[in-house]
């Protein structure tokens, strides 16, 4: 019987045993996980659970579903090196898991601020469901709230701590929010829609100085200024984890290298989800992307491939992102001298960016219109092409172009 092993216990991970499961897939499947829990949704991480005391992870699966299915669960132990010789992972316990097929489902870590001590216990990193423990519990006793960086994460935090009636404030380095996701016009909406809400939010500023002692933060320089800190966040991106691999000695450049079926140069050697860099269909260059969507979908497109049903990665990218009220919805990819237009929504506060590429549409960002883009991530999966005037007209929904 061929076994799998699957190494990271994350989206990419749970959606794989699923997409097994489904296609009736005979070998037996090992999930070796670090985190002590079973997989779970991790976006609300940012936003529901950490204000709530009571709300508990919210699994992808239940117990039953990997049981059922003949899947081994090893939990709160972490693959430490890949023997590809010996077709052999050694695991931190000492446990050794043969394996036909090794899936490097690893994810990304939080990246830190440098030269500080990991025990400072006024600062956060966000990333799992205990690091989600702690902030929660550290904004429970917060009397104000920094956070540092200006994209998704920092900014969901930001807005859930607003909500919380905790001051809040944001510093970004870069002269606009979110900048290298979103366009100008959703960096500023989201700016004035935090900046309603109490959130401060500090463009361009450079954080040049961390104060502290071995304890804790006590404050920020920024600009020459000194801001003191009672809770400091860090949202400063992630880097993926790609450490197993490198010391396989696989190729890894921005996340652990694939081609469309997501295999690496090893031919018993996958890898799906935040953890690596693939072929984009719809430029031919190697991306790495940080979302939901990539992971399930490349778990699919592997089950596909171990299922005897290969066809190569080629989803379209969505992306959402909730900071408070505000629903922020992103399909496709927009380079950064696409041409853009605006689409009102049918509320105010509503909208979207519509991307245009050679006068063709790559990308959609809805800001509170959830059914445009919905019919924008149809139009762009079936390479609808639609006149410019009829997709900004908001008299015309976009799900009658389809
Ligand atoms: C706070 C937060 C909010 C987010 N919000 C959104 C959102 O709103 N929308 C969206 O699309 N995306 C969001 N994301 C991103 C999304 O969660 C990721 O894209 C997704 O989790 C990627 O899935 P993955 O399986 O590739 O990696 P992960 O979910 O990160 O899972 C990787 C797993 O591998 C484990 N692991 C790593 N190394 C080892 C090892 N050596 N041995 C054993 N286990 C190991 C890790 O502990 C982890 O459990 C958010 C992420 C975070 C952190």
């Amino acid at each position: 019987m061929q076994k799998v092993v699957i190494v990271g216990g994350g989206h990419a991970a749970a959606q794989l045993c699923a997409s097994l499961t489904e296609g009736g897939y005979t070998g037996k499947v090992t999930l070796v996980s670090d985190e002590p829990h079973l997989p779970y949704h991790r976006p609300p991480l940012s936003k529901t659970f950490i204000k709530d005391p009571a709300a508990e992870p919210q699994l992808l699966r239940a117990e039953a579903a990997y049981r059922d299915a003949g899947i081994e669960l090893v939990l709160g132990d972490a693959v430490r090196s890949i023997d590809r010789a010996g077709r052999c992972v050694v695991l931190a316990s000492g446990r050794t898991l043969d394996y036909d097929v090794l899936v490097l489902a690893t994810g990304t870590r939080a990246r830190r601020l440098p030269g500080l001590p990991e025990s400072l216990e006024n600062l956060v990193y966000l990333r799992n469901t205990d690091d989600a423990l702690r902030l929660r519990s550290a904004l429970g006793t917060a009397s104000t709230v920094t956070v540092l960086g200006g994209g998704f994460i920092g900014l969901e935090i930001a807005a859930t701590a607003g909500h919380l009636g905790k001051p809040v404030t944001v510093f970004e380095a870069a002269p606009r929010l979110m900048a290298r996701s979103v366009s100008p016009e959703a960096s500023e909406h989201v700016a004035a829609t935090l900046s309603e809400a109490g959130v401060q939010v500090r463009l361009g500023a450079k954080v040049e100085h961390v104060e502290h002692d071995e304890r804790r933060v006590a404050a920020l320089m920024v600009d020459g200024e000194r801001y003191p800190v009672d809770l400091l966040v860090a949202g400063i991106g992630a880097v993926p984890e790609t450490s197993l691999a490198e010391a396989a000695g696989l190729a890894c450049d921005n996340g652990v290298v694939v081609d469309a079926h997501m295999r690496t140069a090893d031919q018993a050697i996958y890898a799906i989800g935040d953890c690596t860099s693939f072929p984009y269909a719809r430029s031919g260059k190697s991306l790495r992307l940080e979302s939901v969507q990539n992971a399930n979908d490349q778990a699919r497109t592997l089950a596909g491939v171990l299922l005897g049903k290969p066809a190569p990665y080629g989803a379209l990218p969505w992306f959402w992102s909730d900071q408070g009220a505000l629903r922020l919805q992103i399909a496709g990819l927009a380079p950064p001298d696409a041409e853009r237009a605006l689409r009102p929504g049918a509320k105010p506060g509503s909208f979207s960016v519509l991307h245009f590429v050679g006068g063709q549409l790559v990308c959609v960002e809805s800001i509170n219109a959830p059914i445009d883009h919905i019919a924008a991530r149809k139009l762009l999966e079936q390479g609808v092409q639609v006149p410019r005037e009829q997709l900004v007209d908001p008299a015309i929904p976009l799900k009658s172009h389809l």
